[in-house]
């Protein structure tokens, strides 16, 4: 039951909610203007309701934000939604934030922030307390938005008592407004008792969180789309990871255009790959693709499509990527980019692990946690973060894909969606353990 005698969060709730909800496109979203509210800069043009939360966020959000001149641009261009984690970079992408919002209209922002059991362990509620009030030092800031669980790995996490508890109490002093849960994947490989799907369809049926972090993208969209459904049904506002799974182009310069090694790779993997990326040459010629931008696009307006989504959390890195995210705000797919997707996924889906899935790992002799370590590349060749994909991949505790040129490729031939399992695994390794001391 909410407790209503709370004046403090009463008022954060009313407030918040009215100002966030009223106007937001009549008139300028944030005060200051400098040289980062460009006038030709595109401005956020859908703000959407996040669930039972009541609070109209912009339809692209800013998920992890990169550096502060980048993200007062994000901001002034009417993103007003915000994610973060206390394990970013160790609490560092927290104090980023706190710099910069410190100078904005808190109340007309929304900032979602984690708190992460495998970078630091739930100990106690007191110690989940702890956490929040120092990320809350760190954002400069009297409340957060959103509190999340990130990244729970099973329904135990779902559940956990520490979390639940310490949010009670949060929400009761005004320190949090509302709860949340992400999940990116299960460790299938240790606990093979849960499904992604499981957990998050357990943290709708919890009815204790308020928003879900979903990954969710047009190449196995069925999975999303049913959590979508279940939260729609629950009035749990949602926020969407894994949106863009394309990074086709880059094999394809390198290994056909270049003719460029891969490091590492088997000679039978190499030239298996290389096979199926010539292959996938046609759909370039097809659609006379130079670069694979609109696709990209698509990608976002694919999901923008679906009205049970509440915000796609973006990665802006640079001023372009604001360009070509915010752009895309209150846009949907046509029928040729339908199209233009439907062609990528036959043509080039065999890149792209898809979300949640482990079929293959049930597969593998040694375990390997095909669907955990693609994701990792996935951090590293599309979004970038580098550091941070080598660093997760170091704590796997797993066996490696160093295992897989002597192996039949077992999991590959278990796989339902063609992926080119085992030369993309082996690349992984390579980009993953490149100059680690402690991997083979
Ligand atoms: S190639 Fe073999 S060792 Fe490597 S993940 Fe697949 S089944 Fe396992
Ligand atoms: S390689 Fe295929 S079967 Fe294995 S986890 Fe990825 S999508 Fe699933």
């Amino acid at each position: 039951m909410k407790n209503q005698k709370s004046t403090r969060r009463t008022f954060l709730q009313n407030s918040s909610l009215v100002l966030l909800g009223a106007g937001l496109s009549e008139k300028n979203l944030l005060i200051p203007q400098s040289e980062t509210d460009r006038q030709d800069t595109p401005k956020i043009k859908e703000y959407r309701r996040l669930g039972r939360t009541g609070a109209m966020v912009s339809d692209i959000g800013s998920g992890i934000p990169y550096n502060e001149t980048v993200l007062k641009a994000v901001l002034n261009a009417g993103v007003n939604f915000i994610e973060t984690s206390e394990s970013y970079s160790n609490g560092r992408n927290e104090t980023m934030i706190g710099n910069v919002i410190k100078n904005f209209e808190r109340e007309k922002l929304f900032i979602a922030t984690k708190a992460n059991p495998e970078y630091r362990i739930f100990k106690s509620a007191d110690d989940i307390i702890r956490r929040t009030e120092e990320s809350l030092g760190r954002l400069q800031t009297d409340y957060i938005d959103l509190y999340m669980i990130h990244q729970a790995q099973n329904l135990v996490a779902v559940k956990n008592d520490y979390f639940h508890r310490a949010c009670d109490t949060l929400k009761k002093n005004g320190k949090i407004r509302f709860t949340g849960l992400s999940c990116h994947g299960t460790s299938w490989y240790e606990e093979p008792k849960e499904s992604l799907e499981d957990i998050l369809m357990a943290a709708v049926e919890d009815t204790r969180f308020d928003v879900l972090l979903i990954p969710y993208n047009f190449l196995s969209p069925e999975m999303g789309e049913r959590v979508l459904n279940a939260c729609k049904e629950k009035d749990i506002g949602t926020m969407i990871m894994k949106s863009n799974p394309v990074e086709a182009l880059e094999y394809y310069d390198n290994i056909v255009r270049r003719g460029e090694e891969l490091g590492h790779t088997d000679q039978k993997d190499y030239d298996k790959l290389k096979s199926l990326m010539e292959n996938a040459g046609r759909f370039f010629e097809l659609y006379n693709m130079t670069d694979i931008e609109q696709i990209k696009d698509g990608a976002i307006q694919f999901i923008l499509t679906n009205k049970n989504v509440g915000t796609i959390c973006c990665r802006f890195r640079n001023f372009s990527d604001i360009e070509k995210y915010v752009k895309l705000s209150g846009t949907t797919i046509n029928d040729r980019i339908a199209k233009i997707l439907f062609d990528f996924k036959e043509y080039l889906g065999f890149l792209n692990c898809r979300i949640g899935c482990n079929i293959c790992e049930q597969a593998c002799p040694h375990r390997i946690p095909v669907n955990t370590i693609m994701r990792y590349n996935y951090y590293f060749q599309s979004q970038k973060m580098e550091k941070e994909a080598m660093q997760y991949y170091h704590q796997l505790k797993s066996a490696k894909p160093g295992l897989c040129n002597h192996c039949e490729g077992c999991c590959e031939m278990a796989c339902p969606y063609g992926v080119a399992t085992q030369s993309l695994l082996t690349i992984a390794h390579e980009n993953l353990s490149f100059n680690d001391p402690f991997l083979t």
